[in-house]
This record gives structure tokens, C-alpha cells and sequence, in this order.
């Protein structure tokens, strides 16, 4: 289960997590929780249709892997699996680095 609580990574200030989403233009979602106390902002996701579409393709995969028989079928959907996670990292990443300097000006 995960942990309700977060602790700020700007003042310290220990608080349960308020999830919230900021929608921008081509359909851009921002995903981030703010601090109550400084106000300060922390991104953990953006979706882009592009990220979106990744992670409609890695919902399948696990799907498919669930009900997967064939040893030899299983490890090729595992590898995918891996190879979109990682791809869905590597494009979300600058764009939570960007979010966040936007969002904590
Ligand atoms: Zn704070």
C-alpha cells in the first residue's frame, strides 16, 4: 500500500498527499502535489498523448502477459514490458524537470 503522507521536500512539513492535476493545451496532463504549508510544488507525472498512448500499450502487454500460457511468450512480453517502461521514463523525465521549475517560479 502506498504511504498517504509526504514529506516536503522544500520545508520539511509532513502532510497527506492532495493529488492534483493541472490540464494544459494538446491535451497535457500535469500531475503534482502541493505543500500546504510553503506552497511548494513536487511533479511526479506528465502525460503527454504520446506517454499516453505508451501507457495504453503497456496496460495490453500486461494484460496479455496475464493470461499468457507459452513460457517462451511470457519472456517476450516481459521484455516489452521493460522496453515501454523504460521509454515512458526517458520521455517523462525532462518534461517533470520542466514542469517543475515552471511550477515553482
Ligand atoms: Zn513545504
Amino acid at each position: 500500500m502506498n504511504q498517504p503522507f509526504s514529506k516536503c521536500e522544500h520545508c520539511g512539513d509532513v502532510h497527506a498527499i492532495v493529488l492534483q492535476e493541472q490540464r494544459r493545451k494538446n491535451s497535457v496532463v500535469v500531475g503534482y502535489t502541493q505543500c500546504p504549508v510553503c506552497q511548494h510544488r513536487a511533479v511526479f507525472s506528465v502525460i503527454t498523448p504520446q506517454i499516453r498512448d505508451l501507457q495504453k500499450r503497456i496496460r495490453s502487454v500486461k494484460n496479455q502477459y496475464a493470461k499468457a500460457k507459452r513460457l517462451k511468450k511470457g519472456e517476450r512480453l516481459l521484455a516489452e514490458y521493460g522496453r515501454l517502461k523504460e521509454r515512458i521514463g526517458l520521455l517523462m523525465q525532462p518534461l517533470i524537470d520542466q514542469a517543475n521549475e515552471e511550477l515553482n517560479q
